[in-house]
């Protein structure tokens, strides 16, 4: 009997993938009407979607398994002429910011960069948070939104997200007027490899089943 919670992540065959067996009944890509396409087309066709699509596949089947995710930024901001580069780093990823700065200004684009401590601005004041509750990480708070303003006033084409902590990155999200991409993903646990967590839920991250 369907499960009316079953959803892609449940799903063994991936039809919509190689179209070569039958969707489960579950599947949404079956359930789909003919104006549900039409509409989704048609948010393709606003904006610059369809050309942002398009290239994403290009360097995708281009350089599939030979480039690394930090020449696959590159490339992508290349193709859709994007000048300037907005980082909305971490303070504790400032040395890797540094660097992916560096490597973008070779390759010709203008940088502007934003850490999550910008404004100094304090989290018993804005959050509201304990302040028993700032004795580990301190009273200064990660401030992604003026991140992302600071980032928008400096007209950035791409902003690319180095490290925001789970939460503070849905809030540069948000904010960001420019297109956002993510180049580490914080795991302060796993060496910002959150995948890892997931591949060891056979042994050692067992509890997280439990
Ligand atoms: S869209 Fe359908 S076939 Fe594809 S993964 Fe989801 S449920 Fe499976």
């Amino acid at each position: 009997m369907e499960n009316k919670n079953n959803s892609c992540s449940d799903c063994a065959i991936i039809n919509c993938q190689k179209q070569d067996k039958t969707y489960p009944q579950f599947c949404p890509t079956q359930k789909l009407t003919k104006e549900d396409i039409a509409k989704i087309e048609q948010l393709y066709m606003e904006d610059n979607n369809r050309e942002v699509s398009r290239v994403s596949a290009e360097i995708e089947a281009q350089f599939y398994c030979k480039y690394t995710r930090v020449e696959e930024t590159i490339e992508f901001a290349k193709r859709l002429n994007m000048k300037k580069i907005g980082i909305a780093t971490c303070v504790g990823l400032l040395e890797e910011s540094r660097t992916f700065a560096e490597i973008l200004k070779k390759h010709d684009f203008e940088v502007y960069s934003a850490a999550c401590k910008i404004g100094a601005m304090k989290k018993t004041e804005i959050t509201g948070l304990d302040k028993e509750k700032t004795l580990t990480t301190g009273n200064i708070m990660c401030n992604p939104i003026l991140q992302a303003q600071t980032l928008n006033k400096e007209n950035t084409d791409l902003n690319v997200v180095i490290g925001l902590c789970v939460g503070h990155d849905s809030l540069f999200y948000k904010y960001s007027q420019a297109l956002c991409t993510t180049l580490i993903t914080k795991d302060r646990v796993l060496a910002h490899n959150p995948a890892g967590a997931l591949y060891q839920t056979g042994t050692y991250y067992k509890k997280l089943l439990q």
